[in-house]
């Protein structure tokens, strides 16, 4: 009997309300349910959310300082795989460049212009991701940080995006997408294409984080919540334990399949959407 299983999640921070995740979850599932791999799975997913201007990821992305849009995104697999790409610009699907970059070089993440060069080789076309609702992002942050003499975190407009499977082939894969947070500077790279901190994959199991990347690369949440998991801890302890070491302030939440099973947790709402089947 094969079991497959596909998690999906459009950032912490606030629930999600429309239908997008759904179909995002149910896309992917149907790849899983006629044989086809975690990884082409997880990018299905990943795509329909990017291409929807609700979430922060590809259309829709938040801008930075200078008003330009940067995405970040990757892809990694239990058999080896991973490829991400960051600060990558005017592509509609920066989670596909990433898997171009694990299949077509031998780098494991390409950044800034030389990613957008990248993309256009591999036959991205340019494409214009910029939306009125992060123009309108763009404009309360500069405001916010007019008011304010001191640089922090804003704890809102994150929705970006992550998705983990497993395969009737006993693949995980995990992909995740990112127009980072707002405010924040060009050139500034959070966790999501980050392997071991917003993206994680390895024998049992794939994970993906969301929230402030700083504090998520800093604790290498992904890796370090498998490794705990892989000593014999209860996956829910070990994640809740991490979780807790985040001042409720920063938004932070984890989604993995491990062994097979999905859990995750955050200290602000995050939502998810989970198919699973037995055959
Ligand atoms: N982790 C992302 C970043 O820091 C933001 C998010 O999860 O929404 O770029």
């Amino acid at each position: 009997m094969s079991n497959v299983i596909i998690a999906v999640h459009g950032g912490v921070g606030k629930e999600y309300t429309g239908n997008v995740l759904d179909r995002a979850v149910d896309e992917g599932f149907s790849i899983l349910k006629s044989n086809g791999s975690s990884l082409d799975a997880v990018i299905k997913s990943v795509t329909i959310l990017e291409d929807d201007p609700d979430f922060n990821a590809g259309t829709g992305s938040n801008m930075r300082l200078d008003g330009s849009i940067e995405m970040d995104a990757a892809i990694a697999t239990s058999n080896g795989m991973y490829g991400a790409v960051a600060a990558i610009q005017h592509v509609k699907n920066p989670v596909i460049v990433a898997r171009k970059v694990a299949e077509d070089t031998e780098h494991v993440m390409i950044v800034g212009t030389g990613a957008t060069i990248f993309a256009r080789k591999e036959g991205f076309m340019d494409y214009d991701v910029s939306t009125e609702k992060a123009r309108l992002r763009y404009k309360d942050a500069i405001k916010q940080l007019n008011e304010s003499s001191k640089h922090k975190y804003m704890k809102k407009f994150l929705d970006t995006v992550g998705a983990v499977a497993l395969d009737t082939n006993g693949m995980y894969s995990a992909a995740t997408s990112t127009g980072g947070i707002s405010y924040m500077l060009k050139g500034r790279v959070g966790d999501t294409p980050i392997f071991g901190a917003g993206i994680y994959t390895n024998k049992n199991g794939a994970l993906v984080a969301t929230g402030i990347g700083e504090l998520i690369i800093k604790k290498l949440l992904t890796k370090t919540i498998y490794d705990d998991i892989n000593l014999g801890d209860d996956p829910d302890t070990v994640i809740k334990r991490h979780i807790n070491e985040f001042t409720k302030d920063i938004a932070v939440g984890v989604l993995l399949i491990y062994n097979g099973n999905v859990h995750n947790l955050s200290n602000q709402p995050m939502s998810i959407r989970v198919r699973s089947d037995s055959f």
